[in-house]
């Protein structure tokens, strides 16, 4: 009997999912995010011997927001090892990724580095380690994505310092914490630029190979973390990838995983492949709706998951 391919599993999933209805908002409390087209939707798979497939508008970059904390804290973990955990945690948080909340009664160290506090916690560490953040963060993801096109976006990055009182507000709070070393304002200025890193679904997918294949670039060879530590970092993504709604993301789709406001989600199936889909419109916990559906409907069909 013919068994489906990874490819033919990918397009049916994607017809599947493109003939549903669409819910959810452009994410817009950041305004240049509001100006993308609310129905682009695509996808790509990239496995471990390089092979890829994809489908839709897996060719057209968008601002992969949060998904960048998962590199920032790479970066971070590879050179400070441990003594990160520190100063953030490892815990799920169960609160949206903005929030305060547990902040002050946790005496400003955030549950984790992909809530935002937890993210501007990496970031200074990264502006403390860094002889020039942003030239050597973005350094870190083209060689990641074997890729020097890719970029920051200073348009996305502007609007998001234009309107970011709640960023502001985090990492004020912190830094009454003694959390934050540098200025908040330079701390600020490289987190926005991190999260307005633009990338398409196949590029996606290629930087996050190394976290299908114990921490080592398959397709390089050059070794990115150790085998623990990217188990350690695939497991905060299956923990605290979806903010709120990690624990749905466990229960729908299985993987680790990490999503953005600007509609991106990257999942990995460890040994195997990474695959990124992108589409804008997000559910109420702030997580691309067709991205959550088409994951879930993927990984049912094929069977994929690490339970
Ligand atoms: N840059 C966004 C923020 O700080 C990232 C949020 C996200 O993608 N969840 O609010």
């Amino acid at each position: 009997m013919h068994e489906n391919t990874l490819s033919e599993n990918l397009a049916e999933t994607f017809k599947e999912v493109s003939a549903m209805k669409n819910y959810g908002e452009v994410a817009s409390y950041i305004p240049e995010l509001q100006l993308v087209d609310a129905d682009k939707f695509g996808v790509c798979l990239t496995s471990i011997d390089d092979s890829s497939c994809g489908q839709g508008d897996c060719n057209e970059r968008f601002s992969i927001q949060s998904i960048a904390k998962v590199l920032s804290l790479t970066l971070a973990f590879k050179h400070l090892g441990r003594s990160c955990w520190e100063r953030v945690d490892v815990e799920p948080a169960g609160t949206s990724f903005n929030s305060l909340v547990h902040l002050e009664y946790e005496s400003g160290i955030p549950r984790n580095p992909f809530i935002n506090s937890g993210a501007l916690v990496v970031s200074d560490m990264l502006v403390s380690l860094l002889k020039d953040p942003k030239k050597e963060f973005l350094e870190f993801v083209r060689l990641l994505a074997k890729d020097d096109s890719i970029d920051y976006d200073d348009k996305t990055a502007a609007s998001e310092y234009a309107e970011g009182y709640r960023n502001f507000a985090v990492i004020n709070f912190l830094r009454s914490f003694g959390n934050i070393e540098n200025d908040v304002e330079e701390v600020l200025h490289f987190y926005f630029h991190l999260c307005s890193i633009k990338m398409n679904c196949t590029q996606l997918s290629r930087t996050f190979l190394f976290l299908a294949h114990g921490g080592k670039d398959p397709i390089s060879g050059e070794r990115i973390l150790t085998r623990s530590q990217s188990k350690r970092v695939n497991a905060i993504m299956m923990t605290c990838g979806f903010y709120d709604e990690a624990g749905e993301f466990a229960y729908e789709v299985g993987l680790p995983g990490k999503s953005g406001v600007g509609g991106g989600i990257v999942a990995v199936n460890p040994g195997s492949y990474s695959i990124a889909v992108w589409s804008p419109k997000l559910n109420p916990q702030g997580n691309s709706y067709r991205g959550m559906k088409f994951l879930e409907k993927f990984t049912t069909k094929t069977g994929h998951s690490i339970f």
